[in-house]
C-alpha cells in the first residue's frame, strides 16, 4: 500500500498499464499466427521434398529402362544382322534353310524377350522361321514392316513397328525388321525379329511406380509399343498429342514434368528419356496422388497437432489477458473506492468539526483552535481575544414563535457573527444553544470590544422582531476577554480561564440590562503567580 494511497498518485505495475492489453493481445495473435504459418511453410517444404524425391525416382527408372531397351534392341539387331549375313553368304537352298532354322530356334531360346525370328521372301511369304516349316497360306506382304522395306528398297535401317498380333501364335508382338538384299543391293525380302509384349510387360511390371503409375515404351511418332501395367487398349495407341511429345521432347531428350495423362486425365509426375540409337522413348510416371499420399497423411497429423497447440496457446493467452483485464478493473475499482472513502472521510471530518444548524465551527473545533492559537500567542507574544455572545430573551422567542422559528433566528444570528471573522485566523463558532463565540488572534481588548460592538449593532440593524424583548427586536449581549499568555505559564487551565473571563463579562452585560458589550473587568496580561 503506502505511497500511492498517501500521495493520491496512481502507480501502476507494468502489467496493469492500460496499453499492455492491446500489446499483449497482438502478441498472442502473432504467436499463434507464426506457429500456424511456420507449420504451413514446413508442410509446403515437405511437399517439395516429396515431389523432388519422386522426380529423382522416376527419372532414374526412365534412365535404367532406356539403357536396358537400347541393349535389348542392339541384341535383337545383332541377331538380325547375323541372319542376313548367312542368307547372303550361304544362299537360300533347302539345306541352308534348315541350318538357319535351327540357329534361329537356338537364338529365340537363348533370348527370352524374343518371340520369334522370320525371313520373308520378296512376295511376303516366309522362307524360314524359328517356328519351323513355313505355312503356305500365310503372307506378311500386308504388314507395315514389309511395306516399309519394299517402299524403301535402298534403305538399310532397323524398322521398329507398332505392336501387332502374331499370325503364328496370336500373341502381341513388337516387330523389328531389316531389309535383305543381294550383293548388288537387290531386294530379296525381309528379316524379322519379334519381341514378346507379354515378356516385356512382365519385366516392366517388376518396377514399382505406385498404384496409379505407368511405364510406357513409345515410338518417336507417338505410338505406344508397351505399357505397364499391361493394357491391351494402350498398345498401338498414339500419345503424340500429350505434353511430352508436343512440347518437351522438342526441347530436351531427357526431362521430368507434372502433366495430366491424355488417356485417363490423371495428373502424374512423368520422366522421359530417348533410347540411345533408336527412335524410342521410355516414359515413367507416378501419380501425383500416390506420391503425395504419405505426405498428406503426415501433414494432416501435423496440422491437427499444431492446430490444437495454436488453439490451446490462443485460449490460454486470452485467458491470461482476461485475468490481466480483471486485475486492471479491480485495481481501478480499488482506486475509485479509495478516492470515495477519502472524500467521505473529509466530509465526516468537516461534519465532526462543524455545527449542523448554523454551519459555523462547533465547540470541538473551537477548543482545538483555542489551544493552537494560545500556543501561537505564547510563541509570537501577541494578544488573543475571545468574545462570547448570548441571545437575549431567547426562551421567550421560542415560546412566542416556536422552536423552528427559533432555529431560523439562530441561523441569522450566526450569519451576523460570521461577519466578525475578518482575518484568516479569526474563528466564529457555536458554543452551545443560543451562545456563540468569536476567537480573534492578534487582537487586543480595544479591538475585540470594537468587533463585538460591530456585531451587536449589526444585529440591531437587522431589527429582527422579538415581541418578548423590551425593545421588540432581537438583541444579544457579549462578553469580551483578552489574554497575552507568557511562556511557561500556559496550561490546560489557560483556555478555560479565558472562556471563564468572557463568560463573566457576558454575565455582566446581561446584568447591566442586555443588548450590550462588556470587557472582562480583570482582562489582564497573564503573568506568573
Ligand atoms: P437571557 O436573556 O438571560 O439569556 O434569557 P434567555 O431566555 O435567553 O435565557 P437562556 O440563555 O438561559 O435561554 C436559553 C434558551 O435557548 C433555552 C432554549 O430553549 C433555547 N435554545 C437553546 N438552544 C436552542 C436551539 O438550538 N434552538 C432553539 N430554537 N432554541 C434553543
Ligand atoms: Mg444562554
Ligand atoms: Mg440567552
Amino acid at each position: 500500500m503506502g505511497s500511492s494511497a498517501d500521495t493520491g498518485v496512481k502507480q501502476w505495475r507494468w502489467w496493469q498499464r492500460p496499453r499492455v492489453l492491446p500489446l499483449a493481445r497482438t502478441f498472442v495473435v502473432l504467436v499463434c499466427l507464426s506457429l500456424v504459418l511456420t507449420d504451413g511453410w514446413l508442410i509446403w517444404q515437405a511437399r517439395q521434398v516429396q515431389l523432388r524425391s519422386a522426380a529423382a525416382d522416376t527419372s532414374n527408372l526412365a534412365q535404367a529402362l532406356a539403357r536396358q531397351t537400347a541393349d535389348m534392341m542392339k541384341k535383337a539387331d545383332i541377331v538380325l544382322g547375323d541372319l542376313i549375313e548367312r542368307l547372303q553368304v550361304d544362299g537360300t537352298g533347302p539345306e541352308q534353310m534348315q541350318r538357319l532354322q535351327r540357329l534361329m530356334q537356338r537364338q529365340v531360346l537363348e533370348q527370352p524377350e524374343l518371340h520369334g525370328l522370320f525371313v520373308y521372301g520378296t512376295d511376303g511369304r516366309w522362307l524360314v522361321s524359328s517356328f519351323g516349316q513355313p505355312p503356305r497360306d500365310i503372307s506378311s506382304a500386308d504388314r507395315a514392316y514389309f511395306s516399309h522395306h519394299v517402299e524403301q528398297p535402298y534403305g538399310n535401317d532397323l524398322f521398329i513397328g507398332a505392336p501387332i498380333r502374331s499370325r503364328t501364335t496370336g500373341d502381341w508382338i513388337i516387330p523389328l525388321s531389316r531389309r535383305v538384299a543381294d550383293a548388288q543391293g537387290r531386294f530379296l525380302g525381309v528379316a524379322l525379329a519379334t519381341l514378346s509384349v507379354d515378356f516385356l510387360s512382365g519385366f516392366y511390371a517388376t518396377f514399382d511406380v505406385g498404384t496409379n503409375g505407368l511405364i510406357d515404351l513409345v515410338h518417336n511418332d507417338g505410338t505406344v509399343l508397351l505399357r505397364s501395367p499391361y493394357s491391351e487398349d494402350a498398345l498401338g495407341s498414339n500419345v503424340s498429342k500429350g505434353g511430352i511429345f508436343s512440347r518437351l521432347l522438342e526441347q530436351q531428350p531427357v526431362g521430368t514434368a507434372m502433366l495430366e495423362s491424355i488417356g485417363d486425365g490423371v495428373p502424374r509426375l512423368f520422366s522421359y528419356r530417348t533410347v540411345n540409337g533408336h527412335p524410342l522413348v521410355v516414359i515413367t510416371g507416378s501419380a501425383k496422388d500416390d506420391i503425395l499420399a504419405g505426405w498428406r497423411a503426415d501433414s494432416l497429423r501435423q496440422i491437427t497437432v499444431v492446430g490444437l497447440m495454436a488453439t490451446m496457446l490462443g485460449l490460454f493467452g486470452f485467458y491470461l489477458l482476461h485475468l490481466i483485464k480483471q486485475g486492471q478493473q479491480t485495481q481501478a475499482e480499488l482506486l475509485a473506492t479509495r478516492d470515495a472513502l477519502h472524500a467521505l472521510n473529509q466530509r465526516l471530518e468537516t461534519q465532526a468539526l462543524e455545527d449542523e444548524l448554523t454551519g459555523l465551527a462547533n465547540r470541538r473545533r473551537l477548543m482545538r483552535a483555542l489551544d493552537d492559537e494560545l500556543a501561537r500567542a505564547v510563541r509570537d507574544q501577541l494578544p488573543l481575544a475571545l468574545i462570547l455572545f448570548d441571545v437575549d430573551f431567547f426562551k421567550q422567542y421560542n415560546d412566542i414563535y416556536g422552536h423552528s422559528a427559533g432555529d431560523e433566528c439562530l441561523r441569522q444570528v450566526a450569519e451576523v457573527i460570521r461577519s466578525g471573522q475578518q482575518r484568516p485566523a479569526d474563528l466564529a463558532a457555536r458554543y452551545g444553544g443560543e451562545e456563540f463565540c468569536l476567537l480573534l488572534p492578534e487582537t487586543d481588548a480595544a479591538g475585540a470590544v470594537q468587533v463585538a460592538e460591530q456585531i451587536r449593532s449589526a444585529l440591531q440593524a437587522r431589527a429582527l422582531p422579538h415581541a418578548g424583548a423590551p425593545w421588540l427586536r432581537l438583541s444579544l449581549s457579549a462578553g469580551v476577554n483578552v489574554c497575552l499568555p507568557q511562556p511557561g505559564v500556559v496550561d490546560d487551565h489557560t483556555s478555560a480561564a479565558l472562556i471563564h473571563g468572557a463568560d463573566q463579562a457576558l454575565y455582566a452585560a446581561k446584568a447591566a440590562g442586555r443588548d450590550r458589550v462588556r470587557l472582562f473587568a480583570e482582562a489582564y496580561e497573564q503573568t506568573p503567580g
